[in-house]
Parts: structure tokens; sequence; C-alpha cells
């Protein structure tokens, strides 16, 4: 199975988080783990140079997502963000009674005034964006914060394959959330380590609606050792990236048009073509990728950038399978 649907990272996380993992498998599990993930905590607080009150741990940033909006919204409160974008803030803003303001991105995804003026309690910006892979320069987004009566959440999920991000804004302004992820550049997607960025005042916020023992033992510990070998991670951003760039270059020599990508991804589009009968045909293949059931999407193809071989394999079934 050539597997290139979710964004996961096809390169292992560093041999010290599975060191990390071996040494924390023992009897001491009898016992909870640390509620407030104070070693992860302050190892992110070195890396990123955030003091570490600044900083929370989620059991992934999908549940940081969630407490976001159980912190903050009551039933009818408008939450915005422009689409098309992560499924799950739609998800989230239902479950929570909210109201769901979904402003469209213009078509080069650059970011739409409507945004700022739809005042909403919460505005979330994935920045790359998923499914585009474009970025928003910081300065706009910094302008968007200044201009948002709420709180504005920045979803850097793939940020660490981008050429700028923006946790600089925290501390500088106080209603800006920056959420970050390990599941994609540090390759711990199946260990659930998210992290957010922002005010104290904030992040007490998101602690009272939290459950108290979040993240587990072997989470805490892998978060803090992948951390703790950058040099291991950005190797793999180096060859993510360079795959990157030969699968947008080939994938637009096979016809497909496709947006500068800051991201482990790319959309590959053939503009009023229905890509679905290509996602199939691929998959009989054993080749998953990302087709959108959803209206002004279904003429794109969301691609993770794999290996070499496995690019190499998709771009060959491609040629086969497309018609362009
Ligand atoms: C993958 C992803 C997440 C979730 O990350 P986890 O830490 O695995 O929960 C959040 N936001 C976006 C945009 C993502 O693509």
């Amino acid at each position: 199975m050539v597997k290139l649907n979710t964004n996961e990272n096809p390169y292992p996380p560093s041999p010290r988080v599975l060191e990390a993992i071996a040494g924390t498998a023992d009897a001491s599990v009898r016992l909870y783990p640390d509620p407030e993930a104070h070693a992860l905590r302050a190892r992110a607080a070195r890396v990123y140079g955030v003091p570490a009150d600044h900083i929370m741990a989620g059991n992934g940033s999908d549940e940081l997502l969630a407490l976001v909006l159980r912190a903050t919204i009551d039933p009818g409160d408008r939450v915005a963000f422009p689409v098309p974008t992560y499924s799950l803030y739609e998800t989230l803003v239902a479950v929570q009674g909210g109201a769901a303001v979904r402003v469209p991105f213009p078509d080069d995804f650059s970011l739409p005034p409507a945004l700022a003026a739809a005042r909403a309690r919460v505005t979330f910006l994935c920045n790359p964006n998923s499914p585009s892979g474009t970025l928003v320069p910081l300065e706009r987004v910094e302008a968007l914060a200044r201009a948002l009566p709420g709180l504005l959440v920045v979803d850097e999920a793939y940020v660490d394959f981008a050429c700028e991000h923006a946790l600089g804004l925290v501390g500088r302004l106080p209603n800006v959330l920056v959420l970050r992820t390990l599941s994609k550049s540090f390759s711990l997607a199946g260990l659930r380590v998210g992290l957010a960025f922002g005010h104290p005042d904030l992040l007490a916020g998101l602690r009272a609606v939290k459950d108290s023992y979040n993240l587990s033992r072997l989470s805490q510990a892998a978060g803090e050792a992948a951390l703790g070998d950058l040099p291991w991670m950005e190797a793999n951003l180096a060859r993510i990236k360079a795959t990157r760039a030969r699968l947008a270059a080939e994938l637009e020599r096979t016809g497909f048009r496709v947006p500068a990508s800051e991201a482990n991804f790319v959309l590959a589009r053939q503009p009023g073509v229905d890509l679905g009968p290509v996602a199939r045909a691929l998959a009989a293949r054993d080749i998953l990728v990302r087709h959108f059931a959803v209206p002004g999407l279904e003429d794109a193809l969301r691609i993770t950038v794999g290996t070499d071989a496995e690019v190499d394999a998709l771009l060959a079934a491609l040629r086969d399978v497309a018609r362009p």
C-alpha cells in the first residue's frame, strides 16, 4: 500500500523517541502521568524560545482545537474560518452548538478580507492551509489578529515545512493562540502530541476544561525526546521538501495545476474535471490519495509527499489513469 492520503511523515521518528518509550514502559505505568506535562513543556520552551507558562500540551492538536471551542463558545456564538480548510473545525463548532461562518478563499488562497469582517468570537486560520498547502504571509496574519475582536487560532500543523511561522506573535498579541503538532514533521502521529502557545490567561481557560491526565506517560516521554533531536526532524524536512518540489513539477508536466505548497502535501487540480474516478483508479492499484466530495473541490486531489519511491509509484500510476 502506498499511503499518501493523511499527510503522515514517510520517515520514522528519531531513534531517541523509541528509546524514551522503552525507558518509560516499566512498572511506573501504574502511576498517572503528569497532568501538566512539565518536562515536555520545559523542552518545548527551550526549543521554541517561549516561556513554559505560555505553553500547554494536548493529546494531539485535535484535542487542543476541541478545548478551545469548549472553553469559548456558547450556543449560537460565531466561529469563522476560510474554506476549504481542515474539516475538523466544522465538526467541533457543530458539537459545541456554535454558528460556523465559512468565508471562501479566493482562487489564489490569499487571506479573504471578509474573515476579519465576520467579527467572530473565535477565528481559525490553518496556516499552511489544508488542503491547498498555501501559506498566508506572517504580516497578514498579524494584521488579521490586530483587526479581530475575538480569539485568533493559528493552526500550524504543517508550519515546519514552511518558510515562516507565527510564534513571534505569542506574548505580543494576547488574542493569538498558535497550535503545533508533533504528528507531521516529527513523525509522531500515532502518539498524539500537540502544543498550544498563548498568553497564560488563555491557557488557563483551556486547562479548566481539559481532562486532567490528557497525555499518557509514553506520549510525554516521546514528545520530549522528539523535541530533543531537531537535527533528525530537519533532515527529514529537507528530504520531504526536495521530494515535494519534484512531485509538484512532475504533476504540472502531467497536466495538473499545483498551488505552491509550504506543507508536506500538494493539491493537484484539473479545473472542472471530477477527479473522484482517478482517486478510485489509484486506490485499485493500492495507492491512496485524498479526494474531497465537496462542491468546488471535486477537481482536486490532495497528495501527501511520501518517499521518492512512493512518489515515483504514484506518478507512474497517474500517467496511466489520468487523462489531462
Ligand atoms: C493533522 C492536523 C491536525 C491534527 O494534529 P494531531 O496533533 O495529530 O491531532 C490539526 N490541524 C491540521 C490542519 C492538521 O492537518
